[in-house]
C-alpha cells in the first residue's frame, strides 16, 4: 500500500513546490499534485514542510582515540542523527599505520553493523601510503562499496602524511575516479606551538586556539591546492574553519583550481571567546577543544557569507563527542591533553537553519542543497539519496518553523553537553522518515530496532563532466 503526504510543501535545491509526496515500500513514486489513490494511505501534511533526509558526510563514532573512546557509539550517534532529520551519516574508518585497510575496514564493520538506525556508509582514513596501500585502493573501491578517503596533514606520528604522500595518493585518485578528502592543519606547526606554549606554562584551553591558529589553516591549504594544481585533479577540504583559509580557496578558484569545501555549523555560530571558560569554571572552554579551534566573530561571518554566494558545497558536523566529565577534563593540567572534538550530529540542521535561512542570510532550498543534495552528489549517492523525487528513497523529515530549544537535557546524543546549549532554532523536527518507514515522531523512536543499511557508494567521477556535481 503506498502512502501519501498530501498538502505538504516540498523544499529540493532547485525550490519548494506545494506538492504531494506518493511512496510504498522504500521508494518514492511520484511527487506532484493530487496523487492519491484508491487504497493509499493519505497523511495530510498542511501547513508543514517536506525536507530530504539530512546526509552527515563528517562524523566520527565509536573512534578510539588511544586513550579514550568516544563518548557515542554507532547506535546513540545514528539515533541522534534521525531526532535531528539525518537520515544517512558517512563515518570515518581510521586507518593504523602498519596494517592493512582491510582488516580496518573489518573492525569497523564489527563496530556499525546492526547498531545504525539511520543508512550509513564508510570513508577510509589513509594514515600511510606505500605501494601496498595504493594498490589496496582499488578493492575498497570495488568491493568494499568505499569510494572516498581522507588524508591528515596533521596528527604528527599517528596520521600525519608528507607532501610526496599526498601527491601520490591524488595520482592513484585520478586514476580510479575516486575522492581524496584533506584535513587541512600543518601538524609540525601545532607540535612546535604546543611544545612552546605549554613550557611556558600556558597550559589552560585558551591556548588551544593559539596553537592552532589561522595560519595553521592556511599552510596546509596552499600546500594542498599546489598538489592538487600539480596533478590537476580536485580535493575536498573538511572543515574549513577560517577566513583566512576561505580567502585563499577564493583566489585559487579564480585562478582555476578545483577545489571542494565542507565546513561545520560549530564555525558558523560559536568563537573563541568561549575558550574563557566561565566565572563559575574556568575549565569551562574545554568543551570547545576541538581541531580546527573556533575562530573569531569575522570568521563566522566570512564562512556564512561564502555559503550564501555558493562557495562552500557541504556542512557536515565532525560530530567526535566526549564527556566533559571523566573525558574532557583528562586535559585540566594541559589542553594538548584534552581530547579533540565536540558534539553535533543532532543539531546540524537546527542551528544550520537559524545561522542561515532563519537570519535570511540563504534560502530553504540552498539549505536543503548543502545538507543533503550535495552531499549527496559529491559523495557517490545521488540519486538514490539527498533528494525528495521519483525513484529515490524515501528518506525525507517533515517540519514546521515553531520555536525550539537545544539543550543537552533533552537530546539524544549520549554526551553530557552540547555546544549549542540554550540555543533557539526555528526548525522544528516532526518527524523522519528512512527508506519509507516512519522511524521517529513527535520527540520518540516508533522502534528500537537499528534498521540502518550500509551503503556501497558510486565514485566521485562515476557522473558525467568529471564528478557528480550539477
Ligand atoms: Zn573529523
Amino acid at each position: 500500500m503506498a502512502i501519501v503526504l498530501k498538502n505538504g510543501t516540498v523544499v529540493s535545491a532547485k525550490g519548494e513546490i506545494k506538492a504531494d509526496v506518493r511512496f510504498e515500500g522504500e521508494k518514492i513514486l511520484d511527487v506532484g499534485q493530487n496523487l492519491a489513490q484508491t487504497g493509499d494511505e493519505v497523511i495530510d501534511v498542511s501547513g508543514k514542510y517536506i525536507f530530504p533526509g539530512g546526509i552527515d558526510v563528517h562524523t566520527h563514532l565509536d573512534l578510539d582515540v588511544g586513550f579514550t573512546v568516544t563518548a557515542d557509539d554507532f547506535s546513540s550517534g545514528t539515533k541522534a542523527a534521525l531526532a535531528g532529520g539525518t537520515t544517512t551519516i558517512i563515518d570515518f574508518v581510521n586507518h593504523i599505520r602498519g596494517t592493512t585497510f582491510s582488516e580496518c575496514v573489518k573492525h569497523y564493520h564489527g563496530l556499525a553493523d546492526g547498531k545504525c538506525f539511520c543508512d550509513w556508509g564508510f570513508h577510509l582514513g589513509v594514515s600511510d601510503w606505500n605501494p601496498e596501500r595504493s594498490a589496496e585502493l582499488e578493492k575498497m573501491v570495488k568491493e568494499e562499496g568505499i569510494t572516498t578517503f581522507k588524508m591528515y596533514m596533521a596528527y604528527k606520528g599517528t596520521m600525519q602524511v608528507t607532501d610526496e604522500q599526498i601527491e601520490g595518493a591524488l595520482r592513484r585518485a585520478k586514476e580510479l575516479g575516486v575522492l581524496f578528502l584533506f584535513h587541512c592543519e600543518n601538524g609540525d606547526m601545532v607540535v612546535d606551538n604546543v611544545q612552546r606554549l605549554i613550557s611556558e606554562g600556558k597550559t589552560e584551553p585558551k591556548w588551544h586556539p593559539v596553537s592552532r591558529d589561522a595560519d595553521v589553516e592556511l599552510d596546509a591549504v596552499r600546500r594542498l591546492i599546489d598538489i592538487s594544481d600539480k596533478v590537476d585533479y580536485p580535493v575536498y577540504i573538511v572543515h574549513l574553519s577560517s577566513k583566512k583559509a576561505m580567502l585563499e580557496v577564493r583566489k585559487r578558484r579564480q585562478a582555476g583550481s578545483k577545489v571542494l569545501c565542507e565546513t561545520c555549523p560549530q564555525y558558523l555560530v560559536l568563537d573563541d571567546s568561549l575558550y574563557e571558560g566561565t566565572t563559575e569554571d574556568s575549565f569551562a572552554g574545554g568543551k570547545y577543544v576541538l581541531s580546527p579551534p573556533l575562530r573569531k566573530k569575522e570568521d563566522n561571518e566570512e564562512l556564512l557569507a561564502a555559503l550564501a554566494a555558493g562557495e562552500i558545497q557541504t556542512v557536515a558536523t565532525d560530530h567526535c563527542s566526549f564527556n566533559y566529565k571523566g573525558q574532557k577534563d583528562m586535559g585540566r593540567d594541559n589542553f594538548s591533553k584534552i581530547p579533540n572534538g565536540g558534539p553535533g550530529i543532532e543539531h546540524r540542521l537546527q542551528v544550520l537553519w537559524e545561522c542561515g535561512v532563519e537570519k535570511g542570510l540563504f534560502s530553504a532550498p540552498r539549505f536543503a542543497e548543502l545538507t543533503a543534495e550535495m552531499p549527496a552528489r559529491i559523495f557517490g549517492l545521488f540519486p538514490q539519496k539527498g533528494i525528495i523525487a521519483k525513484g529515490s528513497d524515501a528518506d525525507f523529515f517533515i517540519a514546521d518553523f515553531s520555536p525550539v530549544t537545544i539543550t543537552a537535557a533533552k537530546q539524544f546524543q549520549n554526551v553530557d553537553y552540547t555546544p549549542y546549549e540554550g540555543m533557539t532554532s526555528h526548525l522544528n523536527v516532526l518527524s523522519v522518515f528512512v527508506r519509507g518507514k516512519k522511524i521517529f515522531e513527535n520527540g520518540k523512536f516508533r522502534s528500537d530496532k537499528p534498521e540502518g543499511k550500509f551503503l556501497h557508494r558510486l565514485t566521485y567521477c562515476d557522473g558525467k563532466k568529471g564528478g557528480n556535481l550539477p
